[in-house]
C-alpha cells in the first residue's frame, strides 16, 4: 500500500496526491514544550519602519542556522527571505490598493503550517510535526526526493544543490551543517526554545515587529494579538492553517 502510494506520488499533481494521503500523528512535544502551541507574528507596519533594506532577522538566522551564501539565485539556500507584499497576499491585492504597499517587503518563512502538505509528501518520515506545532527536519533521514517542496505551496523548503559548507560564512558548531542533496527550512529555532531563549529572528529585531509565543496560553501577547488586530496568513484558503500571522 505504502508503494502504491509511493508511485502516486509519481504520477499525480501535488494537491490531488496530498488531499489522498492521511496525515500522519504529530510525535510528542520534548519535555516542558507539552500543552504549547508555538507562532509567530510579524507586524508589518513595525517592520516597514525599520532602516531601509534592514535584514537583521535574516541575517541572524542565517548565521545561527549555518545557513550557505550560495552567490547564485538558482541553489539560494534561505530559511527567512523577503517578498513583495503582492506576492505574499495575492488575495488581498486590488485595483484600489495603495500604490505603496504593493512594493513592500514582507518577511516570509516556514508557516509551520498545522496541516502541512509537506510531511504528508515525504516518503522517509525526514520531515514531521511535533505536538508543539514545529514542523522539524531531520537532515539525516532526507533522502534528498525533493517531494516536500512540491508538496509546499510556499516556497518554503530549500534544497542544496552542492555541498554548503564551503559556503557558510562562519560555523555554528552548535548546529548541524548539511550536504549535498539535503532539504532545509526554518524550524522556529525549536534548538533555542529548548534552552529557554527567543527565535534568533525575533531577539535580532530592533523594531520589536516580530513576537513569538504559544498559541495555547489564552494570556499570551500572541493571543492578545490574534484577537485585537487585523490579520492575514498566506494563502488560509490552501487550508494548511499557516501559524506565522501577519499584522497590518
Ligand atoms: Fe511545510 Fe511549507 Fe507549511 Fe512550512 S510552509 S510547514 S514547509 S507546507
Amino acid at each position: 500500500m505504502a508503494g502504491l502510494t509511493f508511485l502516486g506520488l509519481m504520477v499525480k499533481p501535488g494537491w490531488e496526491v496530498v488531499s489522498q494521503i492521511k496525515p500522519l500523528e504529530p510525535s510528542p512535544a520534548p519535555e516542558g514544550f507539552s500543552g504549547k502551541k508555538w507562532a509567530m507574528a510579524v507586524d508589518l507596519k513595525k517592520c516597514w519602519e525599520a532602516k531601509e533594506g534592514c535584514k537583521d532577522c535574516i541575517l541572524a538566522c542565517h548565521l545561527v542556522h549555518n545557513v550557505p551564501s550560495i552567490g547564485s539565485l538558482k541553489e539560494e539556500v534561505k530559511w527567512i527571505w523577503t517578498i513583495e507584499y503582492g506576492k505574499a497576499f495575492p488575495e488581498h491585492l486590488h485595483d484600489f490598493n495603495r500604490d505603496e504597499y504593493r512594493g513592500r517587503p514582507v518577511i516570509v518563512f516556514c508557516n509551520q503550517c498545522d496541516d502541512p502538505p509537506c510531511v504528508k509528501y515525504c516518503p522517509t518520515r525526514a520531515t514531521w510535526k511535533r505536538e508543539d506545532g514545529i514542523v522539524m527536519m531531520d537532515f539525516h533521514r532526507c533522502i534528498g526526493c525533493r517531494y516536500c517542496m512540491a508538496g509546499c505551496p510556499y516556497g518554503s523548503r530549500s534544497f542544496n544543490w552542492r555541498d554548503p559548507r564551503p559556503f557558510i560564512q562562519k560555523v555554528n558548531l552548535e548546529f548541524p551543517t548539511r550536504t549535498k542533496g539535503v532539504v532545509e527550512k526554518c524550524n522556529f529555532c525549536e534548538e533555542r526554545l529548548a534552552k529557554g531563549l527567543l527565535p534568533a529572528c525575533v531577539e535580532a529585531c530592533k523594531e520589536k515587529a516580530l513576537i513569538f509565543g504559544d498559541l495555547n496560553d489564552p494570556n499570551s501577547e500572541m493571543r492578545r494579538i490574534l484577537m485585537g488586530r487585523h490579520i492575514l496568513q498566506r494563502q488560509p484558503e490552501l487550508g494548511t492553517k499557516p501559524k506565522v500571522y501577519y499584522m497590518v
